[in-house]
């Protein structure tokens, strides 16, 4: 999994290889296109159901619950989140609990000092600007605790912006149904990055990035992906050469 969050003032300035300058082939684009309508189909019925997906979930819970989610399960997450917020309902409310309580409330989910950390250092920011997020990512990835990972969740989901929430898992994905990274760190993979941006770009951005993410954790396993059940098989390229392309109009 790659690291979302907590960068150092160095990882941020090199942080926004965000690829927008990449352009790609007519076939590819035309791929992009069709895994988008069978993500989005596939959504509706598969797609999993969490707190932070709900419609009535707040921006500030949205960003918070992306922190309690790097490295940790969705499965335990969704546990924790609504305990979390009866406590927690505002970034006032972050900033003013010591931090050894926040500690202590995070123990459960684990990482929680760095998350206790994290969280106490965004919200201090948040309250001085009143809880108004920056419009750009540059601008983003400069406020505490926000790497890139976190400024894309923030776009999405204050600014209705077309950015991926690229982590390891949707990385894998998108490298088996296209091609594989070139580089190790996906946060600076370039060409990896203008994918899953292409992929996301629609009308309801937010629903393809859960898709993906839900085809990544649900079929899309590391060693042993459950490609029958699959939305994206009839065109992935994994392994090489062994999915035969259906009669399906694609
Ligand atoms: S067909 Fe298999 S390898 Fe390809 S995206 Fe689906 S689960 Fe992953």
């Amino acid at each position: 999994m790659v690291e979302r969050a907590g960068s150092s003032p160095a990882r941020r300035r090199r942080s926004s290889a965000t690829g927008s300058s990449i352009s790609f082939d007519a076939p590819t684009l035309n791929k992009a296109r069709w895994a988008r309508r069978r993500l989005l189909a596939w959504y509706e019925r598969h797609g999993r159901r969490f707190p932070w997906r709900s419609s009535n979930t707040g921006l500030y819970q949205r960003v918070v619950g992306e922190i309690l989610l790097q490295r940790t399960q969705a499965s335990t997450v969704g546990q924790f989140f609504d305990s979390f917020f009866q406590t927690f309902k505002s970034w006032n409310d972050i900033d003013a609990v010591p931090i050894g309580q926040l500690e202590n409330v995070l123990r459960p989910i684990g990482l929680w000092r760095k998350r206790a950390t994290a969280l106490k250092a965004l919200a201090r920011e948040m309250v001085v600007r009143a809880g108004n997020f920056p419009t750009s990512r540059d601008e983003l990835e400069s406020l505490p605790a926000v790497g890139q990972y976190v400024a894309s969740a923030v776009l999405l989901f204050a600014y209705k912006r077309a950015e991926p929430l690229l982590d390891g898992s949707m990385a894998r994905v998108i490298e088996r149904v296209f091609e594989p990274r070139r580089l190790v760190d996906i946060r600076y993979d370039s060409r990896l990055q203008a994918l899953a941006r292409i992929l996301v770009r629609s009308r309801d951005p937010t629903r393809v990035n859960w898709a993906l993410l839900d085809v990544a954790a649900r079929n899309c396993l590391p060693q042993t992906p459950k490609c029958d059940e699959c939305p994206l098989k009839p065109r992935c390229n994994y392994p090489m050469g062994t999915h035969t392309p259906t009669n399906e109009k694609l």
